[in-house]
């Protein structure tokens, strides 16, 4: 399998290319040159399967065996996926009944509690296997290839990252973070990581101070080339790659689960997506494609709706026009965002399908229209699409939003529900949103899967501002895990910036990696 940027399109690389490259450098992103077929016999065959097993099948349709072969694979996946030892729960993401419509699937059983392990784990093992592959390959006398990953995180994924990270050989990790607006459990996560290749990097500034700085030193040529910096943001190919693998475990869990029952049909399953950066969801657009047999996809937003927006009038808009504001702070930070960076790679799909089907060139003219409008989003804050692409965008995917209000709301009626289920806020909007998109297909889905990003213990604002005053809530004895105990009061290791300034950090990272810090 090849790999090509949605802004190029002529020039195709290797998939070791694009994940230690992340971002394109015509700023477009990698996707593959084309979407594997499943096997004919895959709804048998995979339905034994184990997560870990089922990873090595997904996985393998999307890397050439010249790459890495299945025995590589099967090593890094096994070595991700592990039980107990990575994650908290055998099936890795269980598909939890909160009725006969309605399931979760928990995504937050990996080191850090939230779903951008299940993609962190894997990334951090396949930079540590190319840069050993590539240095075993080296004369004693080369100097080894290192990589220095640069991230900034207003919570989920600095941790996720670090974990995925820490202790890997020739990697060295900096993390930015904006000081006071991290929340408590986040910073404490992060920084109570002692490994030596682990570096947290708390700015005196805001958290878009802190992208910018990380934008500034990845376009500083001499630092980037000098380093090696690397992206572990959500806009790596292999992120998405491993995210397709629980919308196929969903999809077979739950088959299980009919079938015990007695109903022994192909689930009718409608996917509901907590989304920010449209990575997650991208994914389950991805199995779509592949033909897992699914609904329309249904994607939650919170206040910032930008997609909810898109979905509803074809317009892709910075700033609210209703409100008249960018981002706003709201009870699911990690949803907080103005553009959806993933987003570029479903609008490729859609410029491709609604272009003329006589075109001999169909793949760079998608490359040069999705351009155009990612040039236009730049200089204009928006775009509106054609009405086909809309049209076509209307179907694999319905939107709704969930304000901070209805999230409470949610997490309240879920507590007070039977079973008695605490999502966290993000997962909140996507149980609310799924009530609402159910109403827009013609014949409801049988069953709903609601993706749980987060355990609620990390949210712990949001969730006791909601259950405080119910009926016998005990914040620490019902949600706190037993490990989030201790945490707080462990020791830490933090390098203070305190002046947003990419000078600053530039200097910083310097010092560290030349062993004077
Ligand atoms: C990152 C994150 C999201 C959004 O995921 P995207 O892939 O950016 O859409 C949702 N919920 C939580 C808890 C997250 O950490």
């Amino acid at each position: 399998m090849r790999y090509f940027s949605t802004r190029g399109g002529d020039e195709e690389l290797s998939f070791e290319e694009v994940v230690l490259a992340g971002l394109a450098p015509d700023g477009g992103l990698y996707i593959p040159a084309e979407i594997p077929k499943l096997p004919e016999n895959w709804e048998d065959d995979w339905s034994k399967l184990s997560y870990q097993d089922l990873a090595v099948v997904i996985l393998s349709l999307f890397i050439s065996p010249s790459e890495l072969s299945r025995e590589d694979i099967t090593e890094l996946v096994y070595n991700t996926y592990a039980y107990p030892q990575k994650f908290r729960d055998p099936l890795i993401t269980p598909l939890v009944p909160l009725s006969e419509k309605r399931y979760i699937l928990e995504l937050f059983h990996g080191p850090t509690y939230a779903f951008k392990d299940l993609a962190l784990q894997l990334l951090g093992n396949l930079f540590e296997f190319f840069l050993r592959r590539r240095n075993t390959r080296k004369t004693p006398e080369e100097p080894a290839e290192r990589l220095t990953v640069v991230g900034a995180t207003s919570g989920d994924t600095g941790s996720a990252a670090i974990y995925g990270l820490r202790n890997k050989a020739n990697i060295s990790i900096f993390i930015l973070f904006p000081r006071g607006r991290v929340s408590e459990i986040q910073e404490a996560q992060m920084t109570t990581v002692m490994d030596e290749n682990v570096h947290n990097v708390r700015v005196a500034g805001t958290f878009d101070d802190c992208q910018d700085i990380v934008k500034t030193l990845f376009s500083d040529k001499e630092f980037n080339e000098r380093h090696s910096l690397a992206a572990v943001n959500s806009i790596n190919w292999a992120r998405i790659l491993v995210q397709i693998v629980y919308y196929f475990s969903a999809y077979f869990q739950l088959k299980k689960s009919l079938a015990g029952s007695g109903t022994s049909v192909k689930p009718d399953i409608q996917f509901v997506v907590p989304t920010g950066n449209f990575g997650d969801i991208l994914a389950g657009y991805y199995a779509k494609r592949m033909m897992l047999p699914m609904r329309k996809l249904g994607i939650a937003t919170n206040a910032n709706d930008i997609l909810t927006r898109f979905w509803k009038t074809g317009r892709y808009a910075k700033v609210n026009p209703s409100t008249g504001l960018g981002v706003r702070e709201t009870l699911s930070p990690a949803m907080d965002i103005t553009v959806s960076s993933n987003f570029e790679r479903l609008l490729w799909y859609l410029a491709y399908q609604s272009s003329s089907p006589d075109d001999p060139k169909k793949r760079t003219t998608a490359c040069k229209t999705v351009a155009g409008w990612m040039e236009q989003v730049k200089k204009e804050g928006q775009i509106v699409v054609p009405d086909e692409v809309l049209r076509a965008a209307r179907e694999d995917f319905v939107a709704e939003k969930a304000d901070d209000a209805q999230i409470t709301n949610t997490i309240l009626k879920y507590y007070e529900g039977s079973p008695s289920y605490i999502p966290d806020p993000h997962t909140a909007v996507g149980l609310h949103v799924a009530a609402l998109v159910a109403k827009e297909e013609i014949v409801e889905p049988a069953v709903q899967v609601i993706l749980a990003t987060a355990h609620p213990a990390k949210f712990s604002a949001a969730v006791n501002q909601a259950l405080g005053t119910a009926d016998g809530f005990d914040f620490d004895r019902d949600v706190l895990p037993h490990e989030f105990r201790d945490f707080l009061a462990r020791e830490r290791r933090v390098i203070d910036v305190d002046r947003p300034d990419a000078g600053l950090v530039r200097a910083t990272i310097e010092m560290v990696v030349q062993g004077k810090v």
